[in-house]
C-alpha cells in the first residue's frame, strides 16, 4: 500500500484552476498540474483498503454505479506513484483504460465518491493522479505506438468516432483486426472533439495526439462520411466482417413552446460544435460560429452541456448570463438517502459557473424554474423569455411538476441555448441495418454482450445506453470489442 500513515499525515490536494477572470480570456486548458512530489504524497493517502470500493463500477443501492466503471486498478497505481514508479503506474493504468488523458480531464470521478477515506474525510485525489500519470507518460516519451504483431485478416467497421468508437477500435486493432472508423464530422473524436470545449480538453495536444497514435498503430480513420447517407449500411456490411455502432445519443431534447422558432434560440450542440470548429479552423477568424458577445445569454439546462455553454459564452464576452435548472438546488452535503459509496448528489460550482460568478458576482444558476414562452422583436429575433417557478408534485396526465401561481417573470435574452439532454441515437443507420431499438429508442443490445439482433452487428456507448459519460463510453467500447473479437475468432483474449 501507499504510506500506512499517509492518510493521517497528508491533507487532500487536487489540481487547481487558473484564475477565472484570467482564463476566460483564452481557450487553453484551465487546470494547473501538481508537482510530482505533491502527487506522491497524495498517492500515499491511499489506504489500499481490504475491499477497495473505488474501482468497483457496480450499482450499490443507488441509481448510478459506484466507483470507476473501467475498474481502474486505483490502489495499485496510487502505491506506484507514492513509490516513484511512474512508468509502472502508467502500465497499470493502460491495462484498464485506453485513454486516461481523457478521463483524467473530464471524468466526474465516481471513484472518489466511493473512496473509503471519503466516509469521514476527504477522498484520495484519484482523478488528478490519473491525469498526471498519463501526462507524464507522454512527456517522458513512454507512450509509443504498439501495432499488433500479427494481423487476422478480418475487417471491422466502427461507426462513430467518440470515446466508445475509439476505445472499441483501439482494442480490436490490438487483437489484430483491420479496423476502419467512419465519422460524419470533419474531425475524429465525437463529443471529445466537438462537444466538450477546448479549455476542458485540448483538441490538438490531447485528443488528436491519441488519434494520431492510433492511426500509426494501424487504425484507419475516414471522416466526412455518414453511414446510411454517404455510404449505405448494406455496402458497409458487404465490405467487412463485423460492424460496431458507436453513433452516440445525438437527438437533442427540444422545448416546443411559443417562440421556439425565433432567431437566437439554438440547441447547445449547434453552439458548441460551431465554436470549436471555428476555433480549430481559424482561431475564430472565419466568424463561422454563434457568438455570445455582448449578448444577454440564457442557458436552459443545468448539466455538463449547459456548463460548457456557460464557459463558452463567458469566453465570447457575453453581457449577462443566466442558467435555468428545473430541478431543485442539490444539498451541500450528502442526504441520508444518498449515502457513501453512492455518487454524491451534492451542490458543485463547476468551472463555467465559477467563471460567471467571478465576472457577474453570483452563481448563474436559477433552480426550480420553467420557461413558458420566448418573445421576439419585429425582426423575429428573440428578445425575452417568460418563466414561472415550479414545484415538484405529480399532476394527472402531465409533467411531474406544476407552475407556482404568481411567480411569472420576464428575462431579457438575445441568445438562448437549449441544453436539456438527448433522446437517443439517430435512426437511419440502425434502420438500414435492421437493428432493433429499446423502448427509449436506443440501439438494443444486452449489457455485457453488446450484440444487436443482427448477427455481426454490435453497439456501444451512448447509442446503446443513452446519454452518459466518457468513462462509460470507453468501458462499453472496450467490452463490445471483446464480444466482437469473440464473434470473429470463436474466442477472445481481450479483457
Ligand atoms: C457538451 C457535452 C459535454 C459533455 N461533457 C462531459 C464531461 O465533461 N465528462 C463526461 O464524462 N461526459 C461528458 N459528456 C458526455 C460524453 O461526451 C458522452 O457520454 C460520450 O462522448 C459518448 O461517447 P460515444 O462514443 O458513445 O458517442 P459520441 O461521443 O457522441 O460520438 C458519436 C459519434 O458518432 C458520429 N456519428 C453519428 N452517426 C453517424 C453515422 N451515421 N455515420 C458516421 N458517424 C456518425 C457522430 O458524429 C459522433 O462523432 C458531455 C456531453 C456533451 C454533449
Ligand atoms: S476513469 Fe473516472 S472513475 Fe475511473 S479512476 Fe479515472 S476519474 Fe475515477
Amino acid at each position: 500500500m501507499g504510506k500506512p500513515t499517509g492518510f493521517i499525515e497528508y491533507k487532500r490536494k487536487k489540481q487547481t484552476y487558473r484564475d477565472p477572470l484570467e482564463r476566460v480570456g483564452d481557450w487553453d486548458e484551465f487546470v494547473i498540474p501538481l508537482s510530482d512530489e505533491v502527487l506522491q504524497k497524495q498517492g500515499a493517502r491511499c489506504m489500499d483498503c481490504g475491499i477497495p470500493f473505488c474501482h468497483t463500477g457496480l450499482p450499490m443501492g443507488g441509481p448510478a454505479a459506484s466507483g470507476c466503471p473501467l475498474n481502474n486498478l486505483i490502489p495499485e497505481w496510487n502505491d506506484l506513484v507514492y513509490r516513484d514508479h511512474w512508468k509502472d503506474a502508467l502500465d497499470r493504468l493502460h491495462k484498464t483504460n485506453n485513454f486516461p488523458e481523457f478521463t483524467g480531464r473530464v471524468c466526474p470521478a465516481p471513484c472518489e465518491g466511493s473512496c473509503v477515506l471519503g466516509i469521514n474525510t476527504d477522498p484520495v485525489t484519484i482523478k488528478t493522479i490519473e491525469s498526471e500519470i498519463v501526462d507524464r507518460g507522454f512527456r517522458e516519451g513512454w507512450i509509443l505506438p504498439e501495432p499488433p504483431p500479427v494481423r487476422t485478416g478480418k475487417k471491422v467497421a466502427v461507426v462513430g468516432s467518440g470515446p466508445s468508437g475509439l476505445a472499441c477500435a483501439a482494442q480490436l486493432n490490438r487483437a489484430g483486426h483491420w479496423v476502419t472508423v467512419y465519422e460524419r464530422a470533419d474531425r475524429i473524436g465525437g463529443l471529445l472533439m466537438y462537444g466538450i470545449p477546448n479549455m476542458k480538453l485540448d483538441k490538438r495536444h490531447v485528443v488528436e495526439r491519441r488519434i494520431n497514435l492510433m492511426a500509426t498503430e494501424g487504425v484507419r480513420f475516414v471522416t466526412n462520411t455518414e453511414i446510411g447517407k454517404d455510404l449505405s449500411a448494406a455496402q458497409l456490411r458487404d465490405e467487412c466482417d463485423a460492424i460496431v455502432i458507436c453513433t452516440g445519443s445525438t437527438k437533442p431534447r427540444d422545448l416546443p413552446i411559443e417562440g421556439r422558432n425565433l432567431k437566437g434560440v439554438h440547441f447547445a450542440m449547434d453552439f458548441l460544435r460551431a465554436n470549436t470548429k471555428s476555433l480549430l479552423d481559424s482561431g475564430h477568424a472565419d466568424g463561422q460560429y454563434i457568438s455570445a458577445r455582448d449578448k444577454h445569454v440564457i442557458v436552459i439546462g443545468g448539466g455538463d452541456t449547459g456548463t460548457d455553454c456557460v464557459g463558452t459564452s463567458m469566453r465570447h464576452g457575453c453581457k449577462s448570463l443566466v442558467q435555468f435548472e428545473i430541478l431543485e438546488r442539490p444539498p451541500d452535503t450528502r442526504l441520508p438517502n444518498n449515502p457513501w459509496p453512492e455518487w454524491p448528489r451534492v451542490y458543485k460550482l463547476d468551472y463555467g459557473q465559477d467563471e460567471a460568478k467571478a465576472r457577474f458576482g453570483d452563481d448563474p444558476r436559477t433552480y426550480l424554474i420553467n420557461t413558458s414562452k420566448f418573445v421576439g422583436d419585429e425582426n423575429g429575433v428573440v428578445k425575452a423569455l417568460h418563466t414561472t417557478n415550479v414545484e415538484w408534485v405529480p399532476t394527472p396526465g402531465g409533467p411531474p411538476f406544476r407552475s407556482v401561481p404568481g411567480t411569472e417573470k420576464v428575462w431579457p435574452a438575445d441568445l438562448v441555448l437549449l441544453a436539456m439532454g438527448f433522446l437517443g441515437p439517430e435512426s437511419p443507420v440502425l434502420d438500414q441495418l435492421g437493428v432493433e431499438k429499446d423502448p427509449r429508442s436506443n440501439a438494443k443490445a444486452e449489457y455485457g454482450k453488446f450484440a444487436t439482433n443482427v448477427p455481426g452487428v454490435f453497439t456501444a456507448g451512448d447509442a446503446r445506453r443513452g446519454q452518459s459519460l466518457v468513462v462509460w463510453a470507453i468501458h462499453e467500447g472496450r467490452s463490445a470489442a471483446r464480444e466482437c473479437d469473440r464473434y470473429l475468432m470463436g474466442s477472445t483474449d481481450l479483457p
